[in-house]
């Protein structure tokens, strides 16, 4: 239980709502800003204005899964207002209050480091990047049906990428009967991928690599699919891009060959917000939790 525990959720999207829900079932004080036109009422939570809330109270702020932009605005999809976090906020907060936001940027960083308040990106964490691949996975496939006229059985995927989304996406598009080859550097990925029954290949050796597919599917957050690349790639070739903004795609090139590029950002949120919302709500109380033990065992 997250009893005697003050935070404040600011801004956020429909995930936001599964983490307000779980917080209040367990207990926790919960303020909400950036949430004026929202219908739905959760007892114990409380919506107020950015300048009601007194931030002397709160053990823990939650940002969207965003963070704030570099001018420190926080998004809020259920108000028109703006909303603003700056320093002094955080510098009024309790010494030990947690900052937890998805993703992170210089302002934010700066913002927790100057006020000396911890700053919880918990998209880092291997727990939530696990779970989430499993909406990615389901994103990348309704976008493959959606943009292709042939099925995914059958068909020629390339991913690109070993790590915890690109495990995910590899197993589930060979489980649908796509002949997958997956490009890595790591010695160990590349065992792996073979040990799972599909082809790999080192990413340096991507050129040669790319003649004949159909779906090639990145996430490699750095500029891989290049103009080198690009150039051996057929133009029937589809190319979704998951990796975080600006993707490892050069856009602009895929254009002129004529292949059909997508980036594909926030998939677990739009093809499954409430999903996405749990996976950040049981991560989040977990880590509370331990807030909460802590200070009892400080007193
Ligand atoms: P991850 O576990 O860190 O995997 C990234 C993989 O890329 C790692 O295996 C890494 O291999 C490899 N890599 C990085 N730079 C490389 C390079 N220059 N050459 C070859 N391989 C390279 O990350 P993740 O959780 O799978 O996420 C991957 C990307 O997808 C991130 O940008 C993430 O933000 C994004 N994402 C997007 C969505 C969406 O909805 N679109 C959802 C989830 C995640 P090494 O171990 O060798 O470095």
């Amino acid at each position: 239980m997250l009893t005697g525990l003050t935070i404040a959720i600011i801004g956020g999207d429909a995930r936001q709502l599964e983490i307000i829900r779980k917080l209040t079932e367990q207990d926790a004080k919960v303020f909400l800003i950036g949430f004026d036109q929202l219908d739905h009422g959760f007892t114990g939570a409380t919506k107020l204005k950015l300048n009601e809330l007194d931030f002397g109270t709160i053990d823990s702020i939650i940002l969207p899964v965003s963070g704030t932009s570099m001018e420190g605005t926080v998004a809020t999809v259920f108000s028109n207002e703006k909303v603003v976090l700056k320093q002094e906020h955080l510098e009024k907060t309790k010494p030990h209050c947690a900052i937890y936001s998805g993703i992170s940027n210089q302002y934010l960083d700066g913002m927790a480091k100057g006020a000396n308040r911890r700053l919880i990106k918990l998209f880092e964490r291997d727990d939530i990047a696990i779970y989430n691949s499993i909406p990615t996975v389901e994103g990348a496939i309704m976008m493959a049906i959606q943009h292709t006229d042939f099925t995914i059985h059958g068909s020629n995927v390339m991913v690109l990428g070993l790590g915890r989304t690109g495990m995910s996406i590899s197993r589930t598009f060979s489980a649908l009967g796509a002949r997958v080859k997956v490009g890595a550097r790591d010695s160990a990925h590349l065992a792996r991928i073979m040990e799972m029954g599909l082809t790999p290949f080192h990413t340096n050796e991507l050129a040669e690599h790319v003649e004949n597919i159909d779906i090639c599917i990145n996430t490699i957050p750095s500029l891989i699919l290049d103009k080198h690349v690009l150039s051996r790639m057929t133009p029937r070739t589809l190319i979704l891009d998951l990796a975080t903004r600006p993707g490892g795609t050069d856009f602009d090139f895929a254009e002129k060959q004529g292949i059909k590029a997508l980036l594909a950002p926030g998939l677990p949120g739009i093809v499954a917000p409430k999903t996405a919302g749990q996976i950040i709500a049981n991560v989040l109380c977990n880590l509370l939790s331990e807030l909460t033990t802590d200070r009892k065992g400080l007193s």
